[in-house]
């Protein structure tokens, strides 16, 4: 039996369960998504709890509670129990099952079995499909067999492994046949999916939020700029995307999460493919997030509620209510490599340089050890247009050594 609620959490009261603390949410994860979580529950009121067995995990650092635990530990998850009284996770490889468990005792948003479907690539675009919301054209890979009735039509394409990828990791480009079980092999011949290479014109992604009572809001659609993989810019609005297909978008993201009966922030992204190589239309789906999205920091600054502060509302039954976005901006990611110069030597950003730039917002997440491709931060430039936002973008990006974009 999951365990339901039916008034909804209001910050700053006592807890019904343990009235000598005040109403906590908890988060299973304890990295950046999970610290920006905490950071808009609590400037709501809320006491906070986070599970991440790190003791040094971004979101621990700043959580009132942080219970050092791995995901799975029965000690760990029944002192969330004790600390929370709703739980959200902010990372979708937290196993499903942590968060099943959870729900016998506390309403947990996403679900474990929503989520489930968001670490498995090929149940993601089995859902899609049964939603109706159109994606490329892919095939399982689980044994020689399936590698061998791979249709021609799905080369070139990109073979990913079906769990546990982020950041195009577990992910490589084929071209031929002898190609791809060469990357099967070094993938390890683990479950993948097969996905035909598509020409982009662009990538959008949208977020909405689901309440229990199956209201739904959404933010303005986004348009990312990915490098080797890794989301590298977010503009909004996204200027790629007419009006019918941010409409779209949107209203893919919503079947998607009604037939989920999806509790909480769920990202989509989407392709929009270059003329000549439609598929069903445009617009295609290429995974989901099932939390607080990085394509979505921006609505910290740009809009007047956060894709975080959607998250609280939807796990505490608060109201929700559609964010406006107040001004137009650009989001660059600030990874790890803006630590070292070219030749390879530590150095430390020259923050106070962004920081001289108008409507500079920079997030950094607690991370001492910078590394290659590591999120350590993002910067948001707001603006009153769109063009002075990316102009001021342009000019951060210089001073911090980001390729122009
Ligand atoms: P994330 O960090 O978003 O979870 P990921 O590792 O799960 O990333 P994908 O989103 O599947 O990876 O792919 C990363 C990027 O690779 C995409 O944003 C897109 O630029 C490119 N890409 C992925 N699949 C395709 C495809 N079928 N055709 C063309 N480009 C693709
Ligand atoms: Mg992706």
């Amino acid at each position: 039996m999951a365990a339901s609620r039916s008034a909804p959490l209001l910050p700053g009261q006592r807890s019904a369960s343990h009235p000598q603390r005040a109403v906590t949410l908890g988060v299973m994860g304890g990295g950046q998504l999970g610290r920006m979580f905490v950071h808009a529950a609590q400037a709501l009121g809320f006491r906070t709890a986070v599970l991440d067995a790190d003791p040094t995990s971004p979101a621990g650092r700043v959580a009132h509670v942080h219970i050092q635990t791995p995901y799975l530990d029965a000690d760990g998850l029944a002192l969330l129990v004790d600390e929370a009284d709703a739980v959200t996770t902010e990372f979708e490889n937290v196993p499903a099952d942590a968060l099943r468990q959870l729900a016998t005792r506390r309403p947990v948003a996403p679900g474990g079995d929503a989520v489930a479907v968001c670490q498995d690539r090929a149940a993601e675009k089995a859902h899609f499909r049964a939603s109706g919301v159109p994606c490329a054209p892919f095939a399982v890979i689980d044994s020689e067999a399936d590698l061998a009735g791979v249709l021609d039509d799905l080369l070139p394409g990109i073979l990913k492994t079906a769990r546990l990828g982020y950041d195009g990791k577990g992910q490589v480009r084929v071209t031929d046949r002898a190609a791809l079980e060469a990357a099967w092999s070094e993938l390890g011949r683990v479950t993948c999916v097969l996905e035909k290479r598509l020409a982009l014109a662009a990538e959008v992604s949208v977020i909405v939020a689901r309440g229990a009572n199956g209201q739904v809001v959404q933010l303005p659609l986004q348009q990312n700029l990915h490098r080797d993989g890794i989301l590298a810019v977010t503009t909004v609005p996204a200027a790629c995307a007419s009006p019918e297909q941010a409409a779209e978008a949107a209203a893919c993201a919503q079947r998607i999460a009604a037939s989920l009966d999806y509790v909480g922030v769920l990202c989509v992204e989407f392709f929009l493919l270059a003329d000549g190589s439609q598929i069903d239309g445009a617009l295609v789906a290429n995974e989901m997030a099932p939390r607080p999205h990085n394509s979505g920091h921006y609505s910290i600054d740009a809009c007047d509620v956060s894709q975080f502060e959607l998250q609280v509302r939807c796990m505490a039954g608060l109201p929700l209510v559609t964010p406006r976005l107040h001004s137009p901006c650009v989001m660059l990611n600030l990874l790890g490599d803006l630590w070292f110069d070219t030749g390879g030597r530590e150095r430390s950003p020259d923050w106070a340089a962004v920081l001289a730039l108008p409507g500079t917002h920079l997030h950094l997440y607690g991370k001492t050890d910078a590394r290659q491709g590591r999120k350590m931060g993002h910067l948001t430039v707001t603006a009153a247009s769109a063009e002075a936002a990316r102009q001021v973008a342009l000019q951060a990006a210089a001073v911090l050594g980001i390729e122009p974009f």
